[in-house]
């Protein structure tokens, strides 16, 4: 198409409007009518990335394949888009800073003042276009996090204004999202607190091109006049954004307010044909009528905050859908589990998921939990730190190493059958030095995993700094758990499996990543499988 074109995403009035679900579901329409389409997240809190931020804070972390440590709205990016999303698809203003002070220690302003405008909204812009630049892409949606208004944000927007006039008006859209209450007292739609926020924006010189608007009631044709008047935008552009059964309706509910024509027409893109969701909607129907469910706990020690888990909850949405079933999780804290109580919370599951996690808090009911998985034959998923404590579990109750332990958690155990590898032993700076995104993996034929990848070699998305501790390899695999996916290169274990046992598998990397709509991860869907035949065997017994 030539000159790449830009869409961009503020919110305004209140956060958690699902800014990200927006840009995620315009994204997949223009793909469903042909474009080459990315989304990309600028983050105005000053963290470098947000692999230092703590999930209870700030949700999961998500890694992409090269490796960043990202904002969990990338996640959404991907599932719906089925493209992977990299480093330069979220941006912090910690990494703007850091950009342009290493050049201001470098020389490269030659004795000029370094100042916001224009070194730090240059730099933004520069991070704005960078996906542009080699025509890898027709349409690039920029998500601008935080609300409008706030002070953080201003860098961003005003960065935002210039970019009209370096890319040109016509290849640039602005989509406003906001909340339009209803006041029950007033028995109405309210919506002055959408007209504040636009006016919020016209300070910094921005006029909104579109407004997509947040609602629990249908915005009537009063209601979209009179935003349109007051707000400065076309009637045709004033969107309205229902709350919906899942996040996965939001691309067939933004087509028929028709947000995809309404970004085509302002940035000069020829409507051609509608959109193909002839998948999407079958996945939809798959999701909406499933005919049988599981539960499935997930054991974790951030349950409190589901978005700490958003990539697993969504895997599960995908390998149920793929097999037709409902999945309901139910989120075990790991700190509520111990000898004593462990069968009477986990005996109802049809399947256990230990989670990822870093430090010891709840390190032992997650332990205790992939026991009674173990010897109870249930379906068994232990993702990171869930596998990890799998191995622990293994070694200290069936190799009889009853001090096992993973360095992270017991530096002094005798058997840290989890440890440190060399080249992470000398690493003191906590941000990016995990081992970090996507590594091979080769897979033994005849085990689990092989079976449900349905080949021999994969890569999977890593982010831990402790491994499996080969020293152990042989005892284990003479006992029955068995390392059955190897990293070529490092042969590090990735993915151990226990032999005797319907279906127990640990995985070192984190799987949960990989999957999307389109795409639903194989060792989700086989977990789910087992979980339904489990299921199915305990109610025939
Ligand atoms: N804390 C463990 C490690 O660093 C596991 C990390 C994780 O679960 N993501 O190795």
């Amino acid at each position: 198409m030539g000159q790449a074109k830009y869409v961009f995403v503020t919110g305004g009035v209140t956060s958690s409007l699902g800014k990200g679900i927006i840009s995620a579901s315009l994204g997949k329409l223009l793909q469903a009518r042909g474009l080459k389409v990315t989304i990309q997240k600028f983050d105005p809190y000053i963290n470098i990335d947000p692999g230092t931020l703590n999930p209870y804070e700030h949700g999961e972390c998500y890694v992409t394949e090269d490796g960043a440590e990202t904002d969990l709205d990338l996640g959404h990016y991907e599932r719906f888009l089925n493209i992977p999303t990299s480093q330069a698809n979220n941006v912090t203003t910690g990494r703007i800073y850091n950009n342009v002070i290493t050049q201001e220690r470098n020389g490269d302003y030659l004795g000029k003042t370094v100042q916001v405008i224009p070194h730090i909204t240059d730099e933004i812009k520069r991070n704005f276009f960078a996906l542009g630049e080699n025509g890898d892409y027709d349409v690039i949606i920029t998500e601008l996090g935080g609300s409008v208004g706030d002070i953080e944000s201003l860098p961003f927007v005003e960065a935002m204004r210039q970019a009209r006039w370096d890319v040109g008006p016509e290849n640039i859209v602005t989509i406003h999202l906001t909340l339009v209450p209803y006041l029950k007292a007033a028995g109405e739609l309210k919506t002055k607190p959408t007209q504040h926020s636009v006016k919020k924006l016209l300070e910094s010189g921005v006029q909104p091109d579109i407004l997509v608007c947040r609602s629990e009631h249908p915005l009537g044709a009063d209601i979209r006049k009179k935003l349109a008047l007051f707000c400065n935008v076309p009637f045709n552009s004033v969107i309205q954004a229902l709350d919906a059964e899942t996040i996965y309706d939001v691309p067939l509910l933004m087509r028929k307010e028709k947000l995809d024509e309404r970004v085509m027409e302002r940035l000069k893109i020829p409507l051609k044909d509608e959109p193909t969701l002839d998948r999407w909607k079958e996945f939809l129907g798959r999701l909406k009528n499933p005919t049988k469910d599981v539960t499935i706990g997930l054991v974790g020690k951030y349950v409190e905050l589901h978005d700490a888990y958003k990539s697993i909850a969504e895997a599960f949405i995908h390998a149920g859908a793929q097999n037709e079933c409902k999945v309901n999780i139910q989120w075990i804290s790991s700190e509520s589990i111990d000898e004593e109580n462990v069968d009477s919370k986990l005996h109802t599951l049809d399947g256990i998921l230990v989670a990822p996690g870093f430090g010891e808090r709840g390190l032992e009911g997650k332990i205790t939990a992939a026991r009674y998985a173990r010897e109870n034959n249930i379906p068994f998923f232990g993702i990171c730190l869930g596998m990890q404590c799998a191995v622990i579990e293994f070694s200290r109750n069936v190799l009889g190493l009853t001090d096992a332990s993973s360095a992270e958690l017991d530096p002094d155990s005798k058997h840290k059958v989890i440890d440190l590898m060399e080249d992470q032993k000398n690493i003191k700076q906590m941000g990016g030095t995990m081992r970090l995104g996507s590594y091979p993996c080769d897979l033994k034929r005849g085990s689990k995993a092989y079976e449900a990848y349905g080949k021999q070699k994969i890569t999977e998305r890593h982010r831990h700094r402790y491994e499996f501790n080969d020293k152990y390899l042989k005892d284990m695999e003479s006992k029955g758990m068995k390392a059955i996916g190897i990293n070529p290169d490092s042969k590090l274990v990735e993915i151990v499996e226990l032999k005797s046992h319907p279906w127990f598998i640990g995985v070192q990397f984190h799987p949960e990543l990989r999957s999307t709509v389109a795409n639903p991860h194989p060792l989700f869907v086989g977990f789910v499988k087992a979980a339904i035949e489990f299921n199915r065997d305990r109610d025939n017994n």
